[in-house]
């Protein structure tokens, strides 16, 4: 803590947030989380956040991507179910509420690209869907040319973007002390929590809390590294823990995963590693 509203992760901070399950708990207490992104040539990225969902523990998650996305996600990761979008190469709204709302939690943008069919998509599924959501990415560009669908932006909604998607959605910034301060103003001005990716990721409240992450480094500057941490938060979404703790504890945990998956990979590393660390990188959190 360096002053009364700005925070520096320590691990300390971050083992007080974490849940215990009990030794009865069973997949449904783990979280059924949904993953909503894809678009014919960047289905990698949906899946990724999946499978950083399953490794942070969800009990089920669930990928909602274009009909060309299905094959490639059931051959690639088993455990995940599909739900395929209308759309052949882009997602598209059917109809109703296809079901979203059974999910404990939603990430949404990783890969589903900007076309006019995904703006009604996305429009739609913020429209129906009323539970805690990650919004990464695409979905975040989207969001900056569409001005009016951040009026659909609340208390249960993270954003995470990297500095050129941050700056898409609020405009060009001079330095990084004038990022943080247009950070906390977003955070407030639209109730949500912004996350500011990069090296000592930031995190906004909207009562104008800032904290600062501790974790991670260099290696992780590699494609698909925020597609893994968009999955992650959304597994502690999913899980129960809170908005609050799901993004101080899903950023922290994915910088740690990151430094065990660099190790012996060095500028080597790519975004699988980080997922692959995943489950190490519960053994450091005492
Ligand atoms: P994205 O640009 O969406 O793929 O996200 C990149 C992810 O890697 C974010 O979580 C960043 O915080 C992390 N990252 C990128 N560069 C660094 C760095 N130099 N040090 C620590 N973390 C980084
Ligand atoms: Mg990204």
């Amino acid at each position: 803590q360096f002053t009364e509203s700005k925070y520096y992760l320590q691990p300390s901070d971050i083992s007080k947030r974490h849940l215990n399950f009990s030794r009865f708990a069973h997949k449904g207490d783990f979280g059924r989380v949904l993953l909503v992104g894809g678009s014919y040539g960047s289905i990698g990225a949906v899946r990724m956040s999946a499978e950083a969902a399953l490794r942070t523990g969800s009990g089920l998650a669930t990928c909602f991507v274009p009909a060309c996305g299905v094959d490639v996600i059931q051959a690639s990761l088993p455990e995940v179910q599909v739900i395929s979008s209308s759309g052949e190469k882009r997602l598209c709204w059917d109809e109703g509420d296809m079901g979203v709302n059974r999910f404990d939690a939603v990430g949404i943008g990783p890969g589903m690209g900007g076309s006019a069919e995904t703006v009604t998509f996305l429009e739609s599924f913020l429209n129906v869907y009323k539970g805690p959501k990650v919004i990464d990415a695409d979905a975040i560009n989207i969001l900056s040319n569409h001005k009016k669908l951040l009026n659909y932006l609340d208390k249960d909604a993270i954003l995470t973007p990297h500095i050129k998607e941050f700056e898409r959605l609020v405009g060009h910034c001079e330095n990084h002390k004038q990022r943080l301060g247009k950070a906390l103003e977003f955070s407030s001005e639209h109730s949500c929590v912004l996350v500011l990716k990069g090296a000592h990721t930031s995190i906004s409240f909207p009562d104008g809390t800032q904290y600062f992450n501790s974790t991670g480094n260099k290696h992780m500057a590699t494609g698909g590294a925020g597609d893994v941490l968009t999955g992650m938060i959304t597994s502690f979404l999913g899980q129960g823990y809170g908005t609050k703790n799901a993004v101080l504890c899903g950023v922290f945990q994915h910088g740690l995963a990151g430094e065990i998956a660099s190790e012996d990979k060095k500028r080597g590393t790519i975004a699988t590693d980080i997922i692959q660390a995943i489950p190490k990188s519960y053994l450091q959190l005492n």
